[in-house]
């Protein structure tokens, strides 16, 4: 559903429920209303009435006596008439009697006493409706109830004096006939719902193209990019949440066409990378098979080298993947981490002793600390890798271990190219290499760095990197350890 349709159809919903609340409270029930609206009044009237009556005595002479005041005074400012009677005596006074429409004026002593009795068989009151030129006469009530008369209201309630005497209190209103109202009314409300059909027909469309547009534009836009067009072109305007979309989707198109550079280099990186060892093993296999005399331990050797280094190739494409999908949860043990640096160093030294390299590890105290044992003997291998691959002439590389406050410091020092400033942030990602042509002898994937980081930032090991273009590098890692003492 289209976001234009969907305001149109809300805003029609919302017409009609307006226009059927106002049919219904204005035509259907505005009778209703107007008579309970009345009946409420004059049995409030009468309350008013009531409340006063024990404060006079209710005989002949109190004619003009104060009650009879305050019961024409209610009587006026209510709209109605008042009839109060004596209901063992027949006696009677009125108030507002002289009013357009009360019946109530003159009731004979039978009249009361049946008034009186139907209110009580009605908890103390009772209601009628009588045409307006009828006579008070209890048939005729009710009968000729006709909305589109003129009507008199009659309530009759019942009451006690100071002297415990049976009073009624009957009091009537006139109730206007409210059709010719209605009819109005009705005429008017159809000609208003047709001008508010209009209306919210037209804000909606302008409330929907003001929406939708913007969307649609982003959408045309973010068709391009899912094309591989990755300028960061999103510039929605017009409300706040389009201007974050769009801001976000910008940031998107930026950080996928970096993924994109980094995707292209990889395959040129590891293609090429790959390419050299198979190109060499094949091309010594076919020397040794096709002349007799070059079938050495030497060559045999270099091809094993060649597939030893394209198989560590592939184990680290494969470990990146494993490390970095989260599937891999890490063994920690405890083990003297002296020792463990000093094993591995031991190792490459004899590795390198062939190339004239120096590899020494400096440390003054043995520590033990809680590790993956595989995971940080790759880190160390890699930084120890990087340290030797890209030393060039320099034959020295130092690993030094360093504990203070139950922390241990260890840096790999190489005294090499070094890594300019602008590359330093980057050399930690993934394929990121500082000498993309490939000019170097040293071939790497790209990768080492990468999996230090993971692992270290899996185990929460603080890690980094100093380094000067040309003098060369001090890679680093700290971690919490405990001194072994001996
Ligand atoms: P590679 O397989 O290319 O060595 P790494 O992730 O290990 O990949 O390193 C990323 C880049 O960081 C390297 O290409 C290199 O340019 C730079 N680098 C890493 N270690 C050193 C170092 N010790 N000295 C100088 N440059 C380094």
């Amino acid at each position: 559903m289209s976001i234009r349709f969907h305001i149109v159809v809300i805003m029609t919903l919302f017409c009609l429920v307006l226009f059927l609340a106002i049919w219904l409270f204005q035509i259907v029930f505005l009778d209703d209303f107007y008579r309970s609206v009345k009946t409420n009044a004059i049995r409030d009237t009468s309350k008013k009435i009531v409340e006063t009556l024990p404060n006079i005595e209710f005989d002949a002479n109190m004619e003009m006596s104060e009650f009879l005041l305050q019961m024409n005074s209610i009587s006026i400012q209510n709209d109605a008439c008042a009839l109060i009677a004596n209901v063992s005596t027949g006696f009677s006074m009125g108030a507002n009697t002289k009013r357009d429409g009360c019946p109530v004026s003159n009731l004979s002593s039978l009249s009361v006493q049946s008034l009186w009795n139907l209110a009580m068989v009605n908890q103390g009151q009772w209601t009628a409706y009588l045409p307006e030129d009828g006579f008070f006469n209890l048939e005729s009530m009710n009968k000729h109830y006709n909305k589109h008369e003129q009507q008199v209201l009659i309530y009759a309630s019942t009451a006690y004096d100071q002297n415990h005497e049976k009073v009624l209190v009957v009091l009537s209103t006139i109730i206007k006939p409210i059709h010719i109202i209605t009819d109005t009314l009705k005429q008017q409300l159809l000609n208003v719902i047709v001008i508010i059909l209009f209306c919210s027909l037209l804000v909606s469309f302008i409330l929907a193209k003001l929406i939708a547009n913007p969307i649609r534009k982003i959408n045309e836009q973010a068709k391009r990019l899912a094309e591989g067009n990755y300028e960061p072109v999103f510039n929605g305007t017009g409300y706040r949440e389009i201007e974050e979309l769009s801001q976000t989707l910008n940031y998107a198109a930026t950080e996928l066409s970096k993924v994109d550079k980094l995707r292209q280099e990889l395959i040129a990186n590891v293609s090429h990378d790959l390419r050299t060892p198979l190109t060499m093993i094949s091309g010594y296999g076919e020397v040794i098979r096709d002349i007799p005399n070059e079938n050495t331990p030497e060559n045999v050797q270099i091809i094993i080298d060649e597939a030893n280094r394209l198989s560590s190739m592939v184990n680290n494409l494969l470990d990146i993947s494993k490390l970095q999908s989260g599937n891999e949860e890490l063994m920690l043990e405890t083990v003297n981490f002296t020792q463990m640096i000093d094993d591995i160093v031991n190792r490459y030294q004899k590795m390198m002793e062939s190339r004239e390299f120096e590899i020494c590890f400096d440390w003054d105290q043995e520590v033990e600390a809680e590790i993956d044992v595989t995971r940080i003997n790759q880190v160390l291998y890699n930084l120890l890798n990087n340290a030797i691959n890209y030393s060039h002439d320099s034959r020295l590389v130092e690993v030094k271990q360093s504990v203070i406050d139950g922390w241990v410091r260890i840096d790999v020092v190489d005294h090499g190219i070094g890594v300019k400033e602008e590359d330093l942030p980057y050399i930690w990602q993934r394929y990121y290499k500082v000498d993309k042509e490939h000019k170097r002898t040293v071939t790497g994937s790209g990768l080492g760095l990468s999996i230090v980081q993971t692992i270290l930032e899996k185990h929460h090991f603080e890690y980094g990197v100093s380094s000067e273009y040309g003098k060369g590098s001090d890679f680093y890692f700290i971690l919490p350890c405990q001194t072994i003492s001996k």
